[in-house]
C-alpha cells in the first residue's frame, strides 16, 4: 500500500456535492482507502480563461495498492462521471482531481508526473493538503506539505527569474510587471553587459551588487509583488560550473542578508539533438540549472518551457497569483 495525496477543484454546477461525491467514489474503490479529507476551501481563480466563477478546494490522503497510472486512471474516470470535460487548458470544471504526492515515488511521464508540477507554490493546493498530509515529504524537494505551506506564509512576495538569458529574464520581468503590477527588481548595471548576466572579471562584484539590490534590511514592507531578472540563489551553480569556490563561499556568507524568493521561475531549454531527439545541454550552468530544478532545495521551482512563450507568461503570471 501506497500513501497519496489528491488535490481536489471545483467551480461548475454543485461545487460541495460534487466533491463529496468524489471522496464518495474514491472510498467505494476496492484498492482505495480513504485516510483523511480536509475540509472545503473557497478560493478565487487563479489562471485560464478570465471570469471564471470561484473554486471550492480540498484534499484527500489515501492509501492505495494501485499502481501510479492506475490511480492516475481512476481519478479521470471520477472526474469524467462527475461531468467534467475537458476543454481549454485550466478551464472551468465540474472536477479536478490532481495526484500530488504517490509516497516518495518520482514519476515522470507524458500521462503523470509526479509529485504534481505545481503543487510547491499552489496555495489553493497547500491549504487543504495541509490539514491531512502536512507530514508528507515532497520527494524532489524534501519539504514537508507543512513547509510548503509555512514558506508562502513567511516568504515575502517576491518572485526571482533565474537561468536563460539576461534578454529573455528581463522580457518576462516586464510582463510579469505589466500582468500582476509587480515592481520590477532589475539586476545591478555591472551584470547586464554580457548575456549570462555574468561577466568574467567582475563577478564577485555582480554578486556583492545583488546582495545590495535584495537586502532584506531595505525591501519595502508593502503588499506588493516583486519580481527580479536574476536569481541570487544561481551563484553556487556558477560557483561549482567556473570552479570558483571564493564564489559560493561569498554566497554563503550573504545569503542571510538578502530576501528568499517565495518562487523561482527557470526554463527548461528545448534541446534537441540532430535526429530531432532531445539531447542534454552543452552550456555547464545550463546544465547545472537544470539539474537543480529537478531537486530545488532552496524553495519552490517552477520550470516554464523556453521555446514558447506564451505558455512561459501564463504558468508565470498563474504562478505568481496562486502564491499570495
Ligand atoms: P494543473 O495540472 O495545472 O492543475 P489541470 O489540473 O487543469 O491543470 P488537467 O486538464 O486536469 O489539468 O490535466 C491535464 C493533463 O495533466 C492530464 O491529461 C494528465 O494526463 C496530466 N497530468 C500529469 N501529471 C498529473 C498529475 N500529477 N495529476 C493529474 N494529472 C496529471
Ligand atoms: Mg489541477
Ligand atoms: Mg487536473
Amino acid at each position: 500500500m501506497s500513501t497519496c495525496l489528491i488535490g481536489i477543484g471545483a467551480n461548475l454546477g454543485d461545487r460541495a456535492a460534487t466533491i463529496r461525491a468524489s471522496f464518495a467514489l474514491l472510498a467505494e474503490h476496492p484498492s482505495v482507502e480513504t485516510i483523511a479529507v480536509s475540509r472545503l476551501h473557497e478560493t478565487a481563480p487563479v489562471g485560464g480563461t478570465a471570469g471564471q466563477p470561484n473554486f471550492l478546494n480540498a484534499a484527500a490522503r489515501l492509501a492505495t495498492s494501485l499502481a501510479p497510472i492506475a490511480l492516475l486512471e481512476l481519478l479521470q474516470e471520477i472526474e469524467h462521471r462527475c461531468g467534467r470535460r475537458r476543454g481549454e487548458r485550466w478551464s472551468a470544471r465540474t472536477l479536478d482531481l490532481d495526484l500530488l504526492l504517490y509516497g516518495d515515488r518520482v514519476v515522470s511521464d507524458v500521462r503523470l508526473e509526479v509529485p504534481h508540477p505545481r503543487m510547491t507554490f499552489r496555495r489553493f493546493v497547500l491549504q487543504p493538503a495541509a490539514e491531512v498530509a502536512s507530514d508528507m515529504v515532497h520527494p524532489r524537494m524534501g519539504w514537508t506539505v507543512a513547509q510548503l505551506l509555512d514558506h508562502l506564509d513567511a516568504s515575502l512576495l517576491y518572485t526571482a527569474l533565474g537561468g536563460g538569458t539576461a534578454e529573455w529574464r528581463t522580457r518576462l520581468a516586464d510582463e510579469l510587471a505589466a500582468s500582476c503590477a509587480a515592481r520590477l527588481v532589475r539586476a545591478p548595471s555591472a551584470d547586464r553587459s554580457s548575456p549570462t548576466g555574468l561577466s568574467a572579471g567582475s563577478t564577485l562584484e555582480s554578486l556583492r551588487a545583488q546582495a545590495r539590490v535584495l537586502a532584506s534590511a531595505s525591501w519595502p514592507d508593502v503588499g506588493q509583488l516583486a519580481v527580479s531578472d536574476f536569481w541570487f540563489d544561481q551563484w553556487p551553480l556558477v560557483a561549482d560550473s567556473r570552479d570558483s569556490p571564493e564564489l559560493g563561499d561569498a554566497w554563503q556568507e550573504l545569503r542571510g542578508d538578502v530576501v528568499v524568493p517565495r518562487l523561482t521561475v527557470l526554463p527548461a531549454a528545448p534541446h534537441v539533438g540532430h535526429d530531432n531527439r532531445p539531447a542534454p545541454p552543452t552550456n555547464v550552468l545550463d546544465l547545472a540549472i537544470e539539474r537543480y530544478a529537478q531537486h530545488p532545495a532552496l524553495g519552490p521551482v517552477l520550470v516554464v518551457p523556453a521555446n514558447d512563450w506564451q505558455l512561459t507568461v501564463e504558468e508565470s503570471v498563474a504562478a505568481c497569483r496562486a502564491m499570495r
